[in-house]
């Protein structure tokens, strides 16, 4: 492994592959958690020592919990460039609840606008939840007339604002897709969406962990309304979803929870609602220990210098497109544009099912990657469009219906690319030898 690759749990998992072979495993699936950072795992340990809830307020441990928080809240504003005007709010386990918590609160923020704009690309987490609510979602499509992949593309953002003037309430858009890496130039489209005055809502959960951010510009027509990600695919499992919102239009939030902690005073009548917008948003305890670990990884990637590891991933994942692309039987999707991308990279093998592609890498080769949709089925669809149509049988269609995907972290080493990409060759030269010990198993049962 790479130097950095110790300070990581799950490093160093061996196991047997079919052949009885021992073999270190290799983590591919950074882009659907991260593995644990170990010293923030160890510092949060050390912390549990004093902890308290931070609903006491005189004790001492309670004192040094609340702090705590308060050095996290302060010190997550910074690592997103959003110490002035931002507030912070912990949500769940993941971006999936602080997105659901985001689309419902929007309703009253610009009551009589209905339509949200929503690009194709989304992770249902940011697609999903903002059709319900009454909305009139308009999706941004990312292919062009000739089926041309375009991605999120700032002239069909502002075409599709001209039509729907006056209308729109926000635009949701991911920073970077969970399927073909891209990333959105979410600042371009703020200054898009409040030239229309609709807000933004971007889902960081890709991106968090990959790439500087500085949410907060000089130019407030270009700074960033609503930005949620997840602590899970930040190195620190166990950590919370989290948003991080302008405070002003947080405050005009009505509040998603109710119960202690978020009201300033309750009478057997009525009850007055926290002015702080903190208070407001967190209704009963809050999940501190992995507020502070997320904090801790925070100040880790900080000390490593964010811009640092987005050109060290970017050549990494320049490296694995073209040792991909290279291996005629692979291919990749979503490759045509040449944008910048975090490093997630999905493809296929010619002749192989997805699910039976990623059973052979781990049972043979102790590789570990996602097949399937990624909870992005209008985006995978239109990736495999052209293969879609040239399918007659349909007993051939569950071959073609998902994809492979090849994600990286801060412990991937070009080691690892090469083992994935001499283990595809492998599986294409020997493809009915593979092919037949999962028939085999499928017989038995
Ligand atoms: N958005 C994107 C782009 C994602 O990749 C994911 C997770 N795969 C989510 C949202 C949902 O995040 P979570 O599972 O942490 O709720």
């Amino acid at each position: 492994p790479n130097k950095i690759g110790s300070a990581f749990l799950g490093m160093d998992i061996l196991y047997h592959d079919a052949h009885n072979k021992p073999r270190t495993r290799i983590y591919l699936d950074s882009a659907a958690s991260t593995l644990a950072l170990a010293p923030a795992q160890q510092a949060t340990q050390q912390f549990l020592k004093y902890y308290s809830n931070t609903h006491s307020s005189v004790h001492l441990t309670a004192k040094i919990s609340s702090e705590v928080v308060n050095w996290a809240q302060k010190s997550i504003l910074s690592f997103f460039g959003a110490s002035e005007g931002y507030d912070v709010v912990f949500q769940g386990s993941g971006a999936t609840s602080p997105l659901n918590r985001l689309a419902k609160g929007m309703r009253t923020l610009q009551k009589d606008k209905k339509i949200v704009m929503v690009s194709l690309m989304e992770h249902h987490s940011n697609d999903l939840p903002h059709r319900v609510h009454d909305n009139n979602v308009i999706h941004i499509p990312v292919y062009d007339k000739n089926g041309e992949f375009i991605g999120i593309d700032l002239d069909t953002i502002e075409a599709l604002c001209k039509e729907y003037e006056g209308q729109i309430n926000y635009i949701a858009v991911t920073a970077a897709s969970n399927v073909s890496g891209h990333i959105s130039p979410i600042h371009d489209i703020a200054e898009i969406a409040h030239k229309y005055g609709a807000y933004i809502v971007v889902d960081g959960a890709q991106i968090a962990a990959h790439s500087p951010l500085q949410l907060n510009q000089q130019d407030p027509a270009r700074s960033i309304d609503f930005f949620v990600f997840s602590g899970h695919k930040t190195y620190a499992p166990g950590s919370p979803g989290v948003l991080i919102a302008k405070t002003e239009l947080l405050n005009q939030l009505e509040p998603e929870f109710y119960g202690g902690g978020m009201v300033a005073e309750v009478s057997q009548y009525n009850y007055q609602v926290a002015s702080q917008s903190f208070d407001k948003e967190h209704a009963g305890t809050i999940n501190i220990p992995g507020i502070f670990m997320l904090a801790s990884v925070l100040a880790f990637l900080d000390k490593l210098g964010m811009e640092k590891i987005y050109q060290e991933e970017c050549e990494l994942t320049e490296y694995l497109i073209s040792q991909l692309t290279n291996i005629p039987e692979v291919k990749v999707y979503a490759d045509t544009l040449k944008k910048q991308r975090i490093g997630a990279v999905s493809f296929n093998l010619k002749d192989m099912p997805h699910e039976l592609l990623s059973l052979i890498l781990n049972d043979y080769f102790a590789i570990a990657v996602r097949n399937d949709c990624f909870c992005a089925h209008p985006f995978v669809r239109e990736c495999l469009v052209d293969e879609l149509w040239d399918i007659e049988d349909e007993e051939d269609l569950p071959l073609y219906r998902g994809m492979v995907r090849a994600s990286i972290g801060l412990y991937t080493t070009k080691e690892h690319i090469d083992a994935l990409c001499e283990a595809l060759k492998e599986i294409v030269t020997k493809r009915d030898f593979y092919i037949s010990q999962y028939e085999r198993t499928r017989d038995n049962h």
